[in-house]
């Protein structure tokens, strides 16, 4: 209380400790003391005499008011005029009490309590909404997010923060008065933001212009917010320029990798299929529900060797590509030729996560390239076997012609007696049969190629057949003396079948002709006998034998296994394949079984037709 009499003061006293009760109470006259009082004692309410001898209320209210603010001052004074009162309150006073209006300093003192009261909590309040401004301030304002703020009914930016002003590359003042539509050059993003109703949040896709020029795409989420008592949307704007185009790669890729002709599988670093292509599907018959997770060694056919598979594997797991040719096994069990390309995939820390493979189907390529190896090694073969026939045939065809022209000459020799005579001509015959046989086999067997042969279809009696065929090489074989029969013949005599009589025998012949050539002792036999619709001939010998790996060969035009008995008694090397042309247009087959130095059987058939 600022007082100079005591009377008053303890008149005050009293009526404030009336509505307070306890309270202390300092009372005192000078500036100096009342503001050692404002400091020290520090009170809740400050009761001034307007007028003092050294001192005065106004005084005293404005050093209140410059050091307690939130202390109200009850000015109190005894000549009551309109003038003090409206300066007391204009200078910031709480209330006024005139001193003859004693009594009402009571209820003075407790509305001043209650605005003390209320201006602490009006400060508290307005010191945590400027804490709670500044921190969403802060947040809107120092976010790395770009973050805008539109006026709903306008359209235009009013704010942005510091992310907005380098993404944008706009100073803030450029922002303003600018509108999403603006910058976004469509309609469509001001649409949006308008669409947004209160507590709706929105998200959409646009494509905004930088400052630079540069369009870039951008996802926006808004919310509406109130801000100052103004409806704003708040957007946060996200560049998905890279994300978009990513995405755009990848269903390229996928499109691409989906619609490859050539098998894609992707395993992990273990081999274990995590993707497979429809191709692979088409080409193994694998789904990708039965694949998935399996290994990719499910397609092994267990037709390369360990080390194949070693080497593969060593090369890429050292993220290096891989390229070889798999002989790989379909669901269906069937084999394939497949070309394959193995490449690590290895992410940004040298790590190898996975291995694609991409593969193609080469198996008609292989066959077709092994054709064409076969094609090319029977056609240097044929070559060989054509030069080696020349070379023979012209030998083949001298020897016989030079011994009828030589002997020839010899029949004109005078004193040759009968005898010699006799000699001559035999040998001028039988070289003549030999030279019509060798013409006849190179006649038979153009024939055969041009595919003039004709087959003269009669009644074939069958042991008639092989009765001559043994007469015509009794002989022969009683010279090398060997025994050479005929069994087996299930036929009654006389059996007649529909064949070509003339090929028959030459088949035969031919046989029975080799078998005698190759057989130096032992016997040759010939075996008839029927087997289901078929009539089967079987010529053997205990002759020289075929070795394994020529059995099939002799069957070729010109080929003579290389040995003395084939360079001593000559050949064309075409018998066997006339042979063979004959059973077949006779609608049979012909096979051989041989052991070397055991002897061979040549086996053929003809229909059994009546
Ligand atoms: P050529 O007898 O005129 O040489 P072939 O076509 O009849 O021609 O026979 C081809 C080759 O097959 C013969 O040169 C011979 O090496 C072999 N060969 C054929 N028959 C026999 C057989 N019974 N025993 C051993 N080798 C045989």
């Amino acid at each position: 209380m600022v007082e100079d009499l005591m009377s008053d003061a303890l008149l005050a006293e009293y009526e404030i400790r009336k509505v307070t009760g306890d309270c202390s109470l300092v009372v005192t006259e000078t500036e100096e003391e009342f503001i050692k009082y404002l400091d020290e004692f520090d009170p809740h309410i400050v009761v001034s005499d307007y007028q003092l001898p050294s001192f005065d209320g106004l005084r005293a209210l404005r050093l209140v008011l410059e050091r307690k603010p939130l202390t109200p001052v009850i000015i109190l004074t005894g000549s009551m005029n309109e003038d003090t009162a409206v300066e007391c309150m204009k200078a910031g006073a709480t209330d006024y009490v005139i001193k003859e209006h004693i009594k009402r300093l009571g209820t003075a003192v407790l509305n001043a309590f209650e605005q003390r009261d209320l201006r602490i909590k009006q400060k508290e309040s307005l010191r945590l909404l400027r804490e709670s401004e500044e921190r969403f301030r802060s947040i809107f304002e120092d976010n790395l997010s770009v973050m805008l703020l539109i006026d709903t009914e306008t359209g235009e930016i009013v704010d942005v923060n510091k992310a907005a002003c380098k993404y944008f590359g706009f100073p803030r003042h450029e922002f303003r008065k600018r509108s999403l539509e603006e910058m976004s050059g469509t309609d469509e993003a001001g649409d949006k933001i308008e669409s947004i109703s209160s507590n709706e949040h929105a998200r959409f896709e646009t494509r905004l212009k930088k400052a630079d020029g540069t369009i870039r795409n951008v996802e926006i989420f808004s919310s509406r917010i109130m801000v100052s008592g103004k409806m704003l949307v708040h957007s946060i704007v996200y560049d998905i320029t890279e994300k978009k185009l990513a995405e755009h790669q990848v269903t390229l890729l996928g499109r691409v990798v989906e619609n490859s002709p050539a098998c894609i599988v992707i395993t992990d670093p273990k081999g274990q299929i995590e993707y497979i292509n429809p191709a692979f599907t088409s080409l193994t018959g694998y789904s990708v529900e039965e694949v998935m997770g399996l290994n990719c060694s499910v397609l092994k056919s267990g037709k390369h060797s360990v080390d194949f598979y070693k080497d593969m594997w060593t090369t890429i797991n050292k993220g290096k590509n891989w390229h070889g040719e798999f002989l790989n096994r379909k669901k269906s069990g069937e084999l394939y030729w497949e070309n394959a390309i193995i490449s690590p995939l290895i992410d940004s820390t040298g790590k190898i996560t996975h291995f694609i493979a991409v593969k193609d189907d080469i198996t008609e390529k292989k066959l077709l390239i092994s054709d064409l190896i076969k094609a090319k090694e029977k056609a240097e073969e044929n070559d060989r076997l054509k030069t080696s026939f020349l070379h023979n045939i012209s030998h083949e065809i001298r020897t016989p012609l030079n011994a009828i022209v030589a002997f020839s000459g010899f029949l004109d020799q005078p004193g040759l007696s009968s005898g010699q005579r006799r000699e001559y001509i035999d040998i001028i015959f039988e070289s003549n049969r030999q030279l019509l046989s060798i013409i006849n086999d190179i006649l038979s067997i153009s024939q055969i190629e041009t595919g003039q042969i004709l087959v003269n279809m009669g009644g074939v009696n069958i042991g008639k057949v092989l009765r001559n065929v043994h007469l015509q090489f009794k002989a022969e074989a009683e010279k090398k003396e060997l025994g050479f029969y005929i069994f087996g013949n299930d036929f009654p005599a006389d059996q007649l079948i529909r064949s070509d009589e003339g090929k028959l025998v030459h088949i035969l012949s031919n046989l029975v002709s080799n078998a005698l050539k190759f057989t130096s002792s032992g016997q040759v036999e010939i075996y008839c006998g029927k087997k289901d619709n078929y009539v089967e001939f079987r010529v053997s010998d205990t002759g020289i034998g075929i070795a394994e790996n020529e059995q099939e060969r002799i069957f070729d035009r010109f080929y003579q296994i290389d040995n003395a008995i084939s360079r001593t008694y000559g050949g064309t090397g075409l018998g066997l394949s006339i042979s063979r042309a004959y059973v077949e247009l006779l609608g049979g087959k012909i096979k051989v079984k041989s052991e070397q130095g055991r002897g061979s059987v040549f086996t053929f058939t003809i229909p059994f037709s009546q």
